[in-house]
């Protein structure tokens, strides 16, 4: 595997370990607390390279080796879900004392968490828009600006390489959750992140059956990430990381469906007359449109809808009667799915014209979807 290699190469080859597994091409699932060491001295240099079940198995390695390559990251750390990988990255940089400059676009846990239990441990946290300049919100005990580009249900795309230089000039570190286009899509390691940070839950698991998080640091950023992990005693399973790997090997191919049937889904519905706007931004008249190009090297299949204004039973006829879009939290896997968006702003950047949905473009015919679609804005018409 060389670096120059497309994903889908990439994404065939990296983290096996066929010669040490009898020549089976997947690593297999390990389950482990106790590692056996040879004798006394064995154990005294601590110099196995699997030590005790919760610091890694080979599971677990495998997979941290394939992403570590993928983002382009001197060291990686899995956890046990997409939020707690938000927490534990903002753990290894923040103390009492310090100040977090948080995107008001974020994850809405994510800024439950530091509004929270963040905040009893002593770091403040303030909300910056997403496209805002962050060089004038920068304190003297800001240690961090955290990014999420696209946005969570609404898709503003950051200027990450404008932000991480406003941030190092001061020596503040950059955390980005790169949930939306995976490190397929977008390495934020390369456009200057410190720690990158993805819901592995959601495209790498791609198949809505497991939990997992990851957090990939470059090289100034990866001991005091060790650290935390190691300290907080966060450790995900081998079940787990098995079907994570499993679901990377397939991503980048997944990937390129769920964008295209995801551009066909919103270019249909940006020209329906029940729709006020489409938030995705591949499409040429999104705000985002010009930096998601220059930065990014293609879409997911989530994207927002805001309707013109209907009331809930409309919203509801449309949504309730779909035959293809599950109704639930979560998105990245195989299958369509719907949901409301309740938008929560402390900057006021986002006002919406109507009920705003959120929609995840799966792996069905596209023609199919669209023709679901159809019918749920005839239903929402009928009762406007
Ligand atoms: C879902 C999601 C998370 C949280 O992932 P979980 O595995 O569900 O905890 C974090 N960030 C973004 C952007 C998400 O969409």
């Amino acid at each position: 595997m060389e670096d120059k290699d497309k994903p889908e190469t990439k994404a065939v080859s990296l983290g096996r370990m066929s010669d040490e597994h009898f020549g089976v091409v997947n690593t297999p699932v390990y389950r482990a607390s106790t590692i056996l060491y040879p004798d006394l001295a064995a154990l005294k240099a601590n110099k196995q390279p699997y030590t005790y079940g919760r610091r890694g198995t080979p599971t677990t390695r495998s997979f941290e080796a394939a992403i570590n390559a993928l983002e382009g990251a001197a060291r990686t750390v899995t956890v046990p879900s997409g939020l707690n990988a938000n927490a534990v990255a903002i753990l290894s940089v923040c103390g009492a004392g310090d100040h977090l400059l948080m995107v008001d676009s974020a994850y809405e846990p994510t800024k439950t968490f530091c509004e929270t239990t963040l905040k009893r441990f002593g770091v403040e946290t303030t909300y910056y828009a997403p496209t805002e300049d962050v060089a004038p919100l920068l304190k003297p005990n800001t240690k961090a600006v955290f990014c999420e580009s696209p946005g969570s249900l609404t898709f503003e795309v950051q200027d990450i390489p404008a932000i991480a230089k406003a941030a190092h000039a001061k020596n503040v570190s950059v955390l980005m959750d790169n949930t939306w286009a995976t490190p397929v899509f977008f390495q934020p390691l390369k456009h200057g992140v410190d720690l990158s940070i993805q819901a592995a839950t959601k495209y790498v698991g791609g198949h809505a059956d497991v939990m997992l998080g990851y957090v990939s640091a470059n090289d100034s950023h990866a001991a005091q990430l060790h650290e935390t992990h190691g300290n907080l005693g966060l450790y995900a399973s081998g079940d787990d990381c098995f079907l994570a790997l499993r679901g990377l090997r397939t991503l980048p191919v997944r990937l390129a469906r769920h964008q295209e049937t995801g551009l066909a889904l919103a270019r249909w519905l940006a020209a329906r007359p029940e729709v006020a706007r489409v938030l995705h931004p591949a499409l040429e008249s999104d705000p985002g449109h010009a930096l998601w190009k220059r930065d990014f090297s293609g879409a997911c299949g989530l994207f927002g809808l805001v309707l013109k204004p209907a009331p809930e039973a409309a919203v509801a006829a449309f949504v309730d009667g779909l035959q293809h879009f599950g109704i639930g939290y979560s998105w990245g896997g195989f299958e369509s799915l719907i949901v409301p968006a309740h938008i929560r702003r402390s900057t006021g950047t986002f006002a919406a014209e109507g009920p705003v949905l959120r929609l995840h473009a799966g792996l069905e015919d596209a023609g199919d979807l669209i023709a679901d679609l159809e019918k749920g804005l005839a239903r929402l018409k009928e009762k406007i």
